[in-house]
């Protein structure tokens, strides 16, 4: 037996046709579009080609977007100004500051500077530590994208071992938290294992969902999992392969073909994450526009 395949690209179209006709209800109604503000420091080939993705996702939805280009060599000071800038004025509904920064800059100074109401990636501390109280706020994009895709395919969360592999601090930790909150989408048995726990598989072998961030290619084997596992495959990697136009093609953390056959579900990648995370994104836009999450 197969698992069956979690299609992200579909849920993430639906989402945006849902996003798109919200948008258009907002507008009716007087209101004018919601307006997401994208900064872009450096020149970074991944990163232009990231905030080019979220400009083409804002045009489908009618959201309008610009991104801000600026110098490599920006100050911290600087940096910081141009995005109270951005705080105050009244037209910009979302701040999104594309990761990763130049080394001398802060991101964590650089998150705090953004108006936590404006701050639609999920990354302010006041919208990370809302998140682990249960209080509205806006939700880290990846993960918050992973559990529409359970709710999608009404994968039961509720008093499952739920094992994610990865904590960093925009996909793997706040993962954890939406999984494992007492609330209507968590109640899940939550553990969280990196770089640094021992026996890997000890973890993973016992996961009923097994959610894998960790950035390492075919981390993930069919002898690390347990038959009829659900599994969130989220990592995204580059592996150089000649007989791709691009020299390239990119592969999950997950051994995808042997795990695929224990497994009851399976993200591919791509197509299974990815489209998810710039679908919340544009879904958060539209919740600040709206001032849903913070009405103030
Ligand atoms: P990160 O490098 O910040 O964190 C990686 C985490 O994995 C760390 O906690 C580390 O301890 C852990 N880890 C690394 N090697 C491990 C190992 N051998 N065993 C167990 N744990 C290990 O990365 P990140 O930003 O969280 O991203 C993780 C992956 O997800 C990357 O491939 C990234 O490209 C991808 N990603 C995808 C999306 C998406 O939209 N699908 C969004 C963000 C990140």
């Amino acid at each position: 037996m197969s698992a069956e395949i979690i299609d992200g690209k579909m849920v993430a179209e639906l989402l945006y046709k849902r996003v798109k006709e919200d948008v258009q209800q907002w507008c009716k109604k007087g209101n004018r579009r919601p307006f997401l503000q994208v900064i872009l420091v450096g020149d970074e080939p991944a990163s232009i080609i990231y905030t080019g993705t979220k400009t083409k996702a804002c045009q489908q939805v009618g959201i309008e977007t610009d991104t801000m280009v600026l110098q490599d060599t920006i100050s911290e000071n600087e940096l910081t100004e141009i995005i109270h800038s951005c705080n105050t004025n009244y037209d910009i509904d979302g701040i999104l500051v594309q990761m990763p920064l130049p080394s001398h800059l802060s991101k964590y100074s650089v998150i705090e500077a953004i108006d936590h109401r404006k701050d639609v990636d999920g990354f302010h501390p006041m919208n990370v530590g809302r998140l682990s109280l249960d209080q509205p706020c806006f939700k880290s994009c990846t993960p918050a994208g992973v559990m529409e895709l359970l709710k999608y395919y009404s994968i039961p969360v509720k008093s499952k071992h739920a094992v994610v592999v990865g904590a960093s601090t925009i996909v793997g930790s706040p993962m954890a938290v939406m999984l494992s909150r007492e609330n209507s989408t968590g109640k899940a048995t939550t553990t969280i294992c990196h770089k640094y726990t021992r026996d890997l598989t000890a973890h993973t072998i016992g996961a009923d969902i097994l959610i894998v961030a960790a950035g390492q290619p075919n981390l993930i084997k069919a002898e690390m999992v347990k038959q009829g596992v659900v599994i969130i495959d989220v990592g995204i990697n580059r592996i150089a392969d000649e007989t791709h136009e691009k020299g390239y093609r990119l592969v999950g953390d997950v051994d995808f073909e042997s795990v695929r056959i224990k497994a009851s579900w399976i993200t591919p990648v791509p197509g299974g994450v990815g489209p998810m995370t710039v679908a919340m994104l544009m879904k958060n836009t539209l919740l600040a526009a709206k001032k849903s999450v913070y009405p103030k």
